[in-house]
């Protein structure tokens, strides 16, 4: 599985909408500071549920929609679309026969979020599901961040244990128990 595009419009500073095609596996962004780049992987890690606001450099989660600069107002909604190939089908399951897997958040002012699967509506358990254990997902080690190697140096016994166990793709289990046990 493979992210090939991300569709944003409405996002920090992507008023309107855009498509970067990522069209090999490996993709450089360049240019000036603050023109967007650290706001497109806010951008992905946000459609994969990022609830917390903080951790997209926000105040609240409204902040995620263009707020409007020296020349455009702000506007009242933001999406994101994430498109992974998935023609190797190595995301299996219920999902193997989907050679493209489209996965999209949308907000609007009142703060809400929805969520779409391959143009379905879902919640953002589903979402966050597809992620687990894979490495991928709002808060995984696939994203590498500014401060983070050092923090896993520094991190609590736990902490690091948590990383591992998505590294070792137990946390989706450990997960599923959580959530039956709180039934
Ligand atoms: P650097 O090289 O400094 O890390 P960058 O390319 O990573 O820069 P970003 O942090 O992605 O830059 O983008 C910052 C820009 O996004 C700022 O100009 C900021 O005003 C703009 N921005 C962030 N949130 C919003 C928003 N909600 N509405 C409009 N613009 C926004
Ligand atoms: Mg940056």
């Amino acid at each position: 599985m493979r992210l090939s595009k991300i569709q944003i419009a409405g996002f920090k500073s992507f008023v309107d909408p855009t498509t970067i095609d990522l069209r090999s596996n490996l993709t450089g962004i360049v240019g000036p500071n603050g023109c967007g780049k650290s706001n497109t992987i806010d951008a992905v890690r946000w459609v994969m549920g990022e609830s917390s606001a903080k951790h997209l450099r926000g105040a609240s989660m409204d902040d995620v929609i263009f707020n409007g600069s020296s020349s455009r107002k702000p506007i009242g909604q933001a999406s994101i679309e994430l498109l992974f190939d998935n023609s190797d089908a190595s995301l299996g399951g219920e999902y193997a026969e989907f050679s493209e897997i489209g996965i999209k958040r949308l907000i609007s002012r009142d703060g809400q979020s929805k969520y779409f699967l391959n143009g379905t509506r879902c919640r953002r358990r589903d979402i966050t599901d597809i992620f687990l254990g894979t490495g991928l997902g709002p808060r995984s080690y696939a994203i590498i961040e500014q401060g983070m190697i050092s923090r896993l140096i520094e991190a609590k016994p736990e902490e690091l244990r948590n990383t591992l166990e998505e590294a070792a793709g137990i946390s989706k289990y450990k997960d599923r128990r959580r959530e039956t046990e709180r039934r």
